[in-house]
């Protein structure tokens, strides 16, 4: 049915800009106001001389959920090219040893089993229960707001309840892992897939194992130009089935009227409209926006995820070592996660991310060199002196990758950049610069989490990583799918 209200959107990050696609196809007329010059939020891009950058999401999974954007407004999905990754990650340990991680379940196994020396048949079981628990559990959860009458009574989650012991609710992820493999560095990698919606994995629960089912079930992926393509073509998407944006914009206040938002306030100009979806973070909304302190304090005080330091350096050789997504871990992965949410401080030795598109998009970096995208987890902002531990960390950074590379990393930067805490709060709006909203560390975290609609204002839905299902990508595009769903029943 067609509806001539308002929607107003804050925030183009992948989940306003999901959300004001959804909602122009239910016919809505919508208008999104962003802070900054550009969309895309933290999945933006940085260009360095030659050097091209995606500044902050560098893995993509679940491709649909974008595609699905096409085909609602009526669209072919090939505007929007990706591939399929063959190689999932290459894994780099203290000691020396080295494997790269095939997206293929059977061929990951024989790694595994070849070189950390792992039972095969636990191996297959233990990513055929994170199937099933993502196919179960983990569907409830994303699909539906759990404030929803009825998220719990449906086929899948009797399924779920029946098999309640297999989820793995009551240990931690860590714990199941110690229990199942008897190499340190096979629960180590499995480990690793806590801080996909940056968590701990020695605190947060085990039915998180269903993440690597992400990977090497479902699949990684690879926009053909790069991450920022998924802001890029989804911003030219909503631009060209109506929707208004207007940039550099922040907005300033909701304003209310008789009990429901009226309109909002950006640049000083008000801007009427009938309903509004928050795509920012939830606690600012109601307190900075609408003057809800309580409400928002709340929201405030859940846990945060982890942020990060982020180095943009322009490399000026080729490395053969390497792939598109390279890790090099800790020697004491349990020491790095109590530095960082225990004692909130840098580790002493952190595990490192290196992403290298240019490995897959050569036109990222300049033929004789590659565009590296270096990644450490760092706590969440809470006024440390980040000034000390980034040159602290970039020293140990460059050693570490110096020692595995076999060349001298800093002499061949050419173009340099970094991100921290501070830095992407400022440009998102993330408090304290955590990556991914809360974390979930505790068990009824997801319970904590906001719904996608607003108890005390009726006209009032959520999306994006602060609320529910939470932080990702697909997550932030599975909260716009839901919050749509609740706006046009309005
Ligand atoms: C370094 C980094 C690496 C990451 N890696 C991955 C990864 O590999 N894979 C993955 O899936 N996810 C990853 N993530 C997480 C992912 O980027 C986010 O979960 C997702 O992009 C969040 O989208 P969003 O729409 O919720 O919010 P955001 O992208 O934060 O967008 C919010 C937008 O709202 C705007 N805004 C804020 N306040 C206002 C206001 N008052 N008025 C108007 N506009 C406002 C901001 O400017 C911003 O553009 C990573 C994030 C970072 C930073």
């Amino acid at each position: 049915m067609v509806s001539q209200k308002t929607a107003l959107v804050l925030g183009a990050g992948v989940s306003g800009l999901a959300v004001s696609i959804r909602l122009a196809a239910r016919g809505f007329s919508v208008k999104v106001f962003e802070s900054n010059d550009f969309p895309g939020g933290k999945l933006s891009e940085i260009q360095l001389g030659n050097y091209r950058f995606d500044a902050g999401p560098s893995l993509f999974t679940m491709p649909h959920l974008v595609e699905e954007l096409f085909w609602l407004s009526g669209k072919k999905a090939s505007g929007f090219p990706f591939r399929k990754l063959d190689e999932v990650c290459r894994y780099f340990f203290p000691d020396g040893l080295r494997f790269n991680a095939s997206a293929d379940r059977e061929e990951l196994i024989r790694t595994l089993s070849a070189t950390l020396g792992e039972n095969a048949e636990t191996l297959r079981t233990y990513l055929e229960r994170g199937q099933w628990k993502y196919e179960t559990i983990g569907k409830i959860f994303l699909e539906k707001c759990l404030r929803q009458p009825g998220a719990f009574l449906n086929k899948r989650a009797l399924r779920a309840y029946a098999g309640l012991y297999k989820l793995g609710l009551l240990q931690s992820l860590n714990g199941y892992h110690a229990r199942l493999f008897s190499n340190p560095k096979t629960i180590q990698l499995f480990n690793r897939y806590a801080t996909y919606n940056g968590s701990d994995p020695y605190q947060t629960p085990a039915v998180m194992s269903m993440i690597p089912h992400l990977e090497f079930g479902i699949g990684a992926f690879f926009p053909k130009n790069g991450m920022y393509q998924i802001a890029d073509s989804l911003y030219r998407l909503a631009a060209e089935t109506g929707v208004e944006f207007h940039f550099s914009s922040p907005v300033e206040k909701l304003e209310m009227q008789d009990g429901k938002i009226r309109g909002l306030f950006s640049r000083g100009q008000f801007h009427a409209g009938d309903v509004v979806v928050s795509a920012i973070d939830v606690s600012q909304t109601y307190s900075k926006l609408l003057g809800m302190n309580q409400t928002g304090n709340r929201y405030l005080k859940l846990p945060k995820s982890t942020s990060a330091i982020i180095w943009y350096w322009g490399i000026r050789r080729k490395t053969s070592l390497t792939g598109l997504h390279n890790i090099f871990f800790s020697s004491d992965y349990e020491a790095e996660f109590e530095a960082l949410f225990g004692k909130k401080e840098m580790p002493e030795d952190p595990t490192i991310y290196l992403n290298i598109s240019s490995k897959e998009r050569p036109e990222d970096a300049p033929p004789y060199g590659e565009n590296w995208f270096v990644m450490v987890n760092a706590p969440a902002n809470e006024g440390q002196d980040w000034d000390l531990l980034i040159k602290n960390t970039r020293t140990k950074v460059l050693e570490r990758l110096s020692r595995e590379l076999g060349f001298r990393a800093e002499s061949e930067i050419e173009e340099e950049t970094l991100l921290d805490p501070r830095g992407l709060e400022a440009r998102t709006g993330a408090i304290g610069g955590a990556l991914y909203g809360s974390n979930s560390n505790d068990r009824f975290a997801a319970f904590l989490r906001h719904a996608n609609f607003s108890r005390q204002v009726p006209n009032l839905f959520f999306c994006g990583g602060t609320v529910h299902p939470g932080g990702g990508i697909p997550l932030a595009l599975q909260s716009a799918a839901i919050a749509s769903e609740y706006v046009s029943k309005m």
